[in-house]
């Protein structure tokens, strides 16, 4: 078991329990706080965007599902949805409580905005009838049975929403920020929210902060009427919960844990967007710029040491004042389409609320503000076209793995070449640098390390181990015990 591993319960086995069982109905009540804003600028993202490998350590405990209380080394996950908000300049974050039913999350059927929604999108299962039939989806059999080809169990009726013609339900379908052109789901979907250490770059080296980990982290900068340029971030809030199982299938699939280096890469397939995952295990298969980063050592105490964020920002049930702020016209709209009354009911939620806040945090902070209960909505300024669209990562320089290992100064060239070219440099010790910055002729690619006439050297026991970016079998002079390459101890 790896180093950062402190507790004395094992996060993982527990992890694949509740997997595996995933799942009896449960609720999670210890998630379901109310309070607290979110900042969006105040985090840093690696973002899965397509077609980039991206190397990682996880360095969050997995998820528990279990009610238990949460630390900050775990994962949080959070049912999650954006919302048009009423002035129709930006999407409103909404985080749902949420319950486990029959295997899968579901946002909880009590919570004020559900029922909202079940009342717009409510209607019945009704059978499928001649006029459904297109000859693709919905098809008729010889012996005249109607149904939809494209159901997994050929499903002969349809889901007939009540009133599809109330300007509420237009609105949520046509559910998108002022720049986008599919409508999204208002209703929340899981998702993961897990920190990491980039090793694509030095931000964590340099703010001893861990970053967290999404699908899509995007800076798009927009020009001003004055000339000057504003950065918007665009990022989910984490990765996808199925996502998030896959990778947890990978790596308890061959080990405990998941704390080795991985690379993941997120691509379009044709039956939609999937990604690769590799490990530092995989490296003869990885390519020279990801073998130069990658590791599967156990994190340094420097690592170690680094800041988790404060995810309970994160993760916070969405306000009733937020929805309130955002969401008002919409509610009022429901209460004249469906003839019910849901906005009185929220102005007596948000009383409520607001109480709760002022004893908890004081009055006068919620009075000025101190304590937000609205959590600010970030425009979509996206109306006039983007200047440029920058990735979030590759501004900083990618150091190599080897040399933020490395201890000792380093002197002279061959040696900084050999700490970059050698994925276990650090295992050598003081004798065994010193042979080799004796012995070694240069490094030649494609062939390796060239020793000086006259070395003996002897291959390392290991028989899989090459010099990197080679298929040649690694050997050393035979003073040295210990092997750059793989690390194993001669
Ligand atoms: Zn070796």
């Amino acid at each position: 078991m790896s180093n950062e591993q402190m507790d004395s319960f094992d996060p993982f086995q527990q992890a694949k329990v509740e997997k595996d069982q995933m799942r009896e109905a449960r609720e999670n009540g210890s998630k379901n706080n109310y309070g607290g804003g979110r900042t969006y600028e105040e985090f840093e993202y690696l973002g899965l965007n397509p077609d980039e490998k991206k190397v990682f350590r996880i360095v969050s405990n997995p998820v528990k599902l279990n009610g238990e209380s949460l630390t900050e080394k775990d994962s949080r996950l959070v049912m999650t949805s954006q919302i048009l908000t009423d002035e129709g300049k930006g999407m409103c974050h909404i985080n749902w409580p949420w319950k486990i039913k029959n295997g899968k999350f579901i946002a909880d059927p009590d919570w004020f905005l559900t029922r909202v929604m079940n009342t717009v999108f409510g209607g019945t299962w009704q059978p499928l009838t001649e006029k459904d039939v297109d000859g693709v989806k919905i098809v008729k059999a010889a012996d005249g049975k109607i149904f939809n080809a494209q159901s997994k169990f050929k499903s002969t009726n349809k889901f007939v929403v009540n009133n599809p013609n109330t300007p509420s339900y237009k609105r949520l379908k046509n559910n998108k920020k002022p720049s986008g052109t599919f409508p999204v789901d208002v209703m929340p979907s899981p998702q993961v929210i897990m920190q990491v250490i980039d090793r694509m770059d030095n931000w964590s080296v340099v703010n001893k902060t861990y970053k967290i980990l999404a699908t899509k982290a995007n800076v798009v900068e927009y020009p001003n009427p004055d000339g000057t340029i504003k950065k918007v971030v665009y990022k989910d809030t984490g990765i996808s919960f199925s996502m998030y199982e896959k990778i947890l299938d990978h790596f308890l699939n061959f080990r405990k844990d998941w704390y080795i280096d991985c690379v993941i890469k997120r691509y379009k397939s044709t039956s939609g967007w999937t990604f690769e995952i590799q490990d530092a295990q995989d490296f003869k298969k990885l390519s020279p710029e990801i073998q130069k980063v990658i590791s599967e050592e156990p994190l340094t105490e420097e690592e170690k040491s680094y800041k988790f964020n404060d995810l309970s920002k994160l993760d916070q049930i969405s306000t009733f004042n937020k929805i309130k702020k955002n969401l008002e016209k919409l509610i009022r709209q429901v209460d004249i389409d469906y003839n019910e009354n849901f906005l009185a009911e929220l102005e007596t939620l948000c009383t409520t609320e607001k109480k709760k806040f002022e004893e908890l945090y004081g009055k006068e902070n919620v009075e000025n503000g101190n304590v937000d209960m609205e959590e600010e909505v970030q425009e979509d300024v996206a109306v006039t076209a983007p200047v440029v669209e920058v990735k979030v990562e590759a501004k900083v320089e990618v150091p190599a793995r080897a040399s933020r290992e490395v201890q000792a100064p380093v002197e002279t060239n061959l040696e900084a070449e050999l700490v970059k070219y050698f994925p276990n440099w650090s295992k050598l010790d003081a004798t065994d640098v010193k042979v080799m910055l004796a012995d070694v002729d240069k490094i030649v690619p494609d062939k390796g390390i060239v020793y000086k006439s006259g070395v003996v050297t002897i291959p390392c026991d290991n028989k899989d181990c090459v010099f990197p970016g080679t298929t040649i079998r690694a050997s050393f002079p035979d003073k040295v015990y210990n092997c750059a390459c793989c690390g194993k101890k001669f």
